[in-house]
């Protein structure tokens, strides 16, 4: 076996030998520059070699091995060219999804995934039809070759992916099978996150001298970069940076995001949200990159988010914070970029959002930077609100230290004082809340702590008491927000809505027998929103209000509108829209659930 070298910096697609059709795709669908494992392995697939290459989900193997399978793809022949196995059937569905999207260019071509636990019609009648390239499950494929349904005569290219995998699942049988149906001048491809022997053995019986890649990282110790992630749960990557944005104490940082596209839509999000941010890519003239980066150093900007490529070199000593939204696909740039923070001596910090899926490649990027990466938990309200106060406090301290420069306002202070019976400090806490906008209440935070620790709830939280429900599952042991004490119709005790939040209104209440854990359930379930990020609950006679992260999509405004509860329907709205005409609060049920409510909306808890 030969092995491939892998460049040092990754070339860009066009030199990689591909058509300039896909490569306009790849610009389309933002990829700046070839991932390592790309830029290793496109070069000797093009030229029609065998390939070995050590690589984890997240490297951009997919693109990997399907664009030299598309750029020499005959479409005008209406067989399989190109097989592709891999151990699930959701990695099958996912690869045969990247396969359409970087076809996009490419009319008339055709992908099927094939698998098991689905009928075999849909797929019969896909091959039937024609495809250019199959993606399978090794089971089922072989199942189609003994039923003849599934000829492989015309296949130039097999892709083996997640080796390590498919043979650990009891497949090696299935792999031995199919790979001597293919014709003897196929090309292999075998990519596989760890070479164990039973892998090597599937090597050296079915690739012929083939490339062998891996991806080799430099170890570096970044030793004073702090570093931590967030394992991407329930809540949006956007909700989540903007948590850590509020909570976190930082001087300046850098996000960084996989595609061009994303660095401006993340930019513009986070202005919205009163962030000053810009977007920094390789779509930008030289001279407004520059501009941004000034911006930077002198103080006037305090996040850049940027792709890898714009943001090579990068060297601001401000950086406090590198935050990884998207997890880079190999470990020498997760170093490039955490190599942004920590200059000139000083410490910073970087954090990671991994999806469940990615964490094999955290532990490689772990491996490679030699520093344990430390899981941390998001923000709550709580922090946020600390954190808001620490400013606020400091704002006061710097303004008593500054004299003023002949500017007193003390004799006003004392005269609103004095002329309204008030004390000094009832016009500071007027003052304060001018400033500052409303403060969150202790009953907010509470709210917010029971939602996020079920077991932390105390007997200040004042809940309801628990009750069974009718199927027997505890509503109490969901993560259910404290409800105020039973305000009175005039909505008199309610809180100041927190910042970052909605407060909405639905048509249900006490005497529906609503218990906060089931308008909790309904919402996260209707809404796929972790029950975490629901705030406040404030439960009245016959209407509730319950307060909801900003941003909610339409779609998910109307399905929570129509959503069921104890018989009702939610009718959700802001609450301080006016109310829709019709249909009466006192609308017809829907058929129940033998649990008492439709069942979708009934759980306490998010399945
Ligand atoms: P994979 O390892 O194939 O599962 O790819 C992981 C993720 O990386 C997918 O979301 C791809 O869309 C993305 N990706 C693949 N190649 C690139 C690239 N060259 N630049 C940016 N993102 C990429």
């Amino acid at each position: 076996m030969s092995a491939a070298s892998t460049p040092a910096v990754p070339s860009s697609f066009a030199e990689l030998g591909l058509p300039p059709t896909l490569v306009a795709v790849l610009a389309a669908v933002g990829y700046e520059a070839p991932s390592p494992i790309q830029a290793a392995t496109i070069p000797p697939l093009m030229e029609g070699r065998d390939v070995l290459g050590m690589a984890q989900t997240g490297t951009g193997k997919t693109a990997a091995f399907a664009l030299p399978v598309l750029a020499r793809v005959n479409l005008g022949l209406a067989a399989p060219q190109a097989l592709v196995l891999t151990p699930t059937r959701e990695l099958a569905i996912q690869v045969a999804e990247a396969f359409q999207r970087y076809a996009a260019t490419l009319p008339g071509f055709r992908v099927l995934p094939i698998y098991g636990g689905q009928h075999y019609q849909p797929q019969l009648s896909g091959l039937r039809r024609g495809v250019h390239v199959v993606v399978g499950t090794p089971g089922r494929v072989r199942d189609h070759l003994t039923r003849g349904t599934l000829k492989l005569d015309q296949i130039t290219t097999v892709v083996l992916d997640e080796a390590d995998e498919m043979l650990k699942m009891g497949f090696a049988d299935e792999v031995d099978f199919i790979l001597q149906q293919a014709p003897k001048t196929r090309q292999v491809a075998l990519f596989s996150a760890t070479m164990p022997t039973a892998v090597r053995r599937i090597a050296q019986t079915h690739l012929r001298d083939p490339a062998e890649i891996t991806i080799a990282s430099k170890t570096r110790t970044a030793a004073d970069v702090k570093q931590r992630y967030w394992l991407v749960s329930g809540a949006h990557k956007m909700e989540a940076v903007t948590r850590i944005l509020e909570a976190e104490p930082f001087d300046a940082m850098i996000v960084f995001s996989r595609t061009k596209a994303m660095t401006t839509e993340l930019a513009e999000k986070l202005q919205a949200r009163g962030f000053s941010a810009a977007a920094l890519n390789g779509d930008m003239p030289q001279n407004e990159r520059e501009r941004t980066v000034a911006r930077l150093k002198d103080g006037s900007l305090d996040i850049i988010v940027a792709t890898d490529v714009a943001a090579r070199g990068l060297d601001v000593e401000r950086i406090s914070h590198v935050l990884n939204y998207d997890i880079p696909t190999d470990s020498e740039s997760y170093i490039h970029r955490i190599g942004r923070t920590g200059r000139a001596g000083r410490s910073g910090e970087a954090i990671v959002f991994v999806a469940p899926r990615e964490r094999g490649l955290l532990r490689v990027i772990e491996r490679a930077t030699r520093q344990p990466i430390t899981e941390m938990r998001l923000p709550t309200l709580q922090d946020v609100y600390a954190r808001r106060e620490a400013r606020f406090r400091d704002q006061v301290l710097e303004a008593v230290a500054d004299d003023g420069h002949g500017n007193d306002p003390r004799p006003l202070l004392e005269s609103i004082a004095a002329d309204n019976n008030l004390s000094i400090l009832d016009v500071a806490a007027a003052l304060a809340r001018l400033v500052r906008g409303p403060a969150a209440s202790a009953e907010v935070d509470r709210a917010q702590a029971s939602v996020t620790q079920a077991s932390a709830r105390g007997p200040a939280a004042r809940e309801r008491p628990r009750r069974e429900r009718p199927d027997g599952e505890s509503a109490g042991a969901a993560p259910v927000t404290a409800a105020a004490p039973r305000p009175d119709r005039a909505g008199k005790g309610t809180s100041p809505v927190p910042p970052g939040m909605v407060r909405y209104r639905v048509e249900v209440g006490y005497e529906h027998q609503l218990r906060p854990g089931q308008l909790v359930g309904a919402i996260a379930n209707e809404a796929d929103l972790d029950s975490q990020y629901i705030g406040r609950i404030d439960i009245f006679d016959d209407y509730t209000h319950i307060d909801l992260p900003e941003g909610m999509p339409p779609a998910t405004s109307r399905i929570l509108a129509k959503a069921w509860v104890c018989g009702r329907q939610l009718r959700l709205r802001p609450a301080d829209a006016p109310a829709p005409a019709a249909p009466s609060p006192r609308a017809p049920r829907p058929p129940r659930a033998p649990g008492g409510s439709k069942p979708k909306s009934a759980g306490p808890r998010k399945s």
